[in-house]
């Protein structure tokens, strides 16, 4: 794996460290929008990490997060096998229908055409949420679909393909444990008579 890795943009340190900051400014943050009785109860925050992208930072982020949450997943399919290229998002597994009322903040490891978090942003919108916030490790410096934003970003990164820490490349490097670009020669796009 090593020897794929062409250069480290986000270290595994300055990631740790990020997560910790994100966690807790979000947990503070939802803990001002409840009344008293609902933090102590614990139900009404939901954590919707997109998969498979979101697992790792999942993983570290709510164990940043000092407070009680469910999970409820949803699969988002936008780049099949070797590309690198969004092929515009879909919803590939049922979304969490009880998220009315609920204090929702979408997860995903990074935000980049902005197809992906548009429609999960309007599917989840359309239950009428009590807040609705999405949480992003990473962003790419360009223009996102329908101006979709994240109010909560670890990192600006440039418009480059990365990997690593939940980000796969034909479903590979997801275990990398920071951001980085793959060398050029491990990187080929899809073409017409490429195995899928
Ligand atoms: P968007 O819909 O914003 O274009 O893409 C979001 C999804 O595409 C992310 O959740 C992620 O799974 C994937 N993606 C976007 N950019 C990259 C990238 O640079 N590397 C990898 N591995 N996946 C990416
Ligand atoms: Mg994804």
């Amino acid at each position: 794996m090593e020897r794929d890795i062409e250069r480290v943009l986000v270290s595994t340190d300055e990631i740790a460290a990020r997560v910790r900051e994100m966690g807790n400014r979000l947990a503070a943050d939802l803990m001002d929008r409840m009344p008293a009785e609902e933090r102590a109860d614990g139900s009404s925050v939901v954590l919707v990490p997109i998969m498979t992208g979101a697992v790792v930072f999942l993983a570290d982020l709510m164990r940043e997060m000092p407070l009680k949450m469910r999970l409820g997943l949803v699969a988002v399919t936008s780049y099949p096998g070797k590309s690198l290229e969004s092929k515009g998002a879909s919803i590939s597994s049922e979304l969490p229908a009880d998220l009315g009322g609920k204090h929702v903040v979408i997860v995903d490891d990074i935000l980049d055409s902005g197809q992906t978090l548009a429609l999960v942003r309007r599917l989840i919108a359309e239950q009428a949420p009590a807040s609705l916030s999405a949480c992003v490790l990473l962003e790419k410096k360009r223009e996102h679909a329908e101006g979709v934003s994240a109010e909560y970003v670890g990192f600006t990164i440039p418009d480059e393909f990365v990997v690593g820490y939940g980000l796969d490349y034909d479903g590979q490097y997801r275990n990398y444990p920071a951001i980085a670009t793959l060398k050029p020669e491990r990187v080929r796009e899809a073409g017409p008579n490429s195995p899928a």
